[in-house]
């Protein structure tokens, strides 16, 4: 095939259809600090991108389009709040591109389920019209952009493993020895992230919170790929909360714990919980109780950490 010069033009560079895959995250620690002046929260986030992934396909078209295919795909917004939707005419108007472009998502990651299947859109959407567009925006400045998009955005680009600061959107790479076998259990509904947070300020009205920090031991045991020590470290100080508003999440926790899992947490805002287990086998018989449980509407067994958006 002939190459193209890279062009600004929005005539695109000869490809008329990217894919880009894009991994799901499970926070192992997201330490949050108090309530800033802007309302945000300073974080110590620690991520790890786990293997659930969506896909974002773009083709050109006359205009902006979205669709999206999954069994959640009647939750996902198909107008210009989609973040996939936002990340294309962001990339559009830096370039000069005309943004005409079909976005379909085929979305395997839980809709409001605090593993940032939005923002994983959102990472997916930009690479595949960079690639489309023939933009050829450098790793800096989609990672500029990704951060105006959300906190979460720049890490579903990078994926690995990462520890975030500030709003979560500063990123510094962690090694990770290892692979880590996780189980998700998908509530029956969502959990609003900004809800999570307003329900964390209440709880914590007249309370004086530390600074946020990453804790030693658990970038310890990520760099030795030691489940039991990671299992000892995580943390999630929006647990709290996201069970005050989704109490029965307490079951669903105590499922997996007595099944046998080395640590049961809420993944981020949830209300998607996660299940770190010892080894691919043991992550299946977690899976297994899980399921028989009835404490929730579905069961993935993966294992992390999963590779960044990436052209497929
Ligand atoms: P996070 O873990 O980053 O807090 P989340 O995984 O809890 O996010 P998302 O699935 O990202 O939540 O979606 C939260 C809300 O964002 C949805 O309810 C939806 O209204 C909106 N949204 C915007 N774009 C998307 C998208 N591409 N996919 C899903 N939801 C989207």
């Amino acid at each position: 095939s002939k190459t193209e010069p890279t062009t600004h033009t929005g005539r695109g560079t000869g490809t008329d259809v990217v894919t880009v895959r894009v991994p799901a995250k499970v926070n192992v620690q997201l330490a949050v600090g108090a309530a800033r002046p802007d309302g945000f929260h300073d974080l110590a986030n620690v991520f790890l991108a786990v293997g659930l992934y969506d896909e974002v396909t773009v083709t050109p078209a006359d205009e902006l389009r979205i669709t999206c295919e999954g069994p959640d795909a009647d939750q996902v917004p198909l107008d210009a709040t989609n973040l996939a939707a936002r990340a294309a005419l962001e990339l559009a108007r830096r370039y000069g591109v005309e943004p005409g472009v079909h976005l379909h998502i085929a979305k395997d990651i839980p809709v409001a389920g605090g593993m940032a299947g939005g923002s994983a859109d959102g990472a997916g959407a930009l690479l595949a019209c960079d690639a489309l567009w023939g933009t050829n925006a450098s790793r800096e400045e989609l990672l500029d952009i990704c951060a105006e998009l959300g906190s979460d955005v720049p890490f579903s680009l990078v994926g690995g493993a990462a520890l975030g600061v500030g709003r979560g959107e500063q990123l510094r790479t962690l090694e990770v020895g290892g692979t880590f076998h996780w189980v998700f259990a998908i509530a029956e509904r969502g959990l609003s992230t900004p809800a999570v947070f307003r329900e964390f300020d209440r709880m914590n009205e007249g309370v004086r919170i530390p600074e946020p920090v990453a804790s030693q031991e658990l970038l310890d045991a990520l760099a030795k790929g030691d489940a039991g020590a990671l299992a000892r470290a995580v943390s999630n100080d929006l647990q709290p909360a996201a069970l005050s508003l989704f109490p029965a999440l307490a079951d669903t926790l105590a499922a997996g714990r007595n099944a046998g899992a080395l640590a049961a947490l809420v993944s981020g805002s949830g209300p998607t919980t996660a299940f770190l287990a010892a080894d691919a086998e043991s992550a299946r018989a977690v899976a297994d109780t899980l399921r028989a449980s009835g404490t929730c509407r579905t069961v993935r067994v993966t294992d992390g950490p999963a590779p960044g958006a990436t052209v497929v």
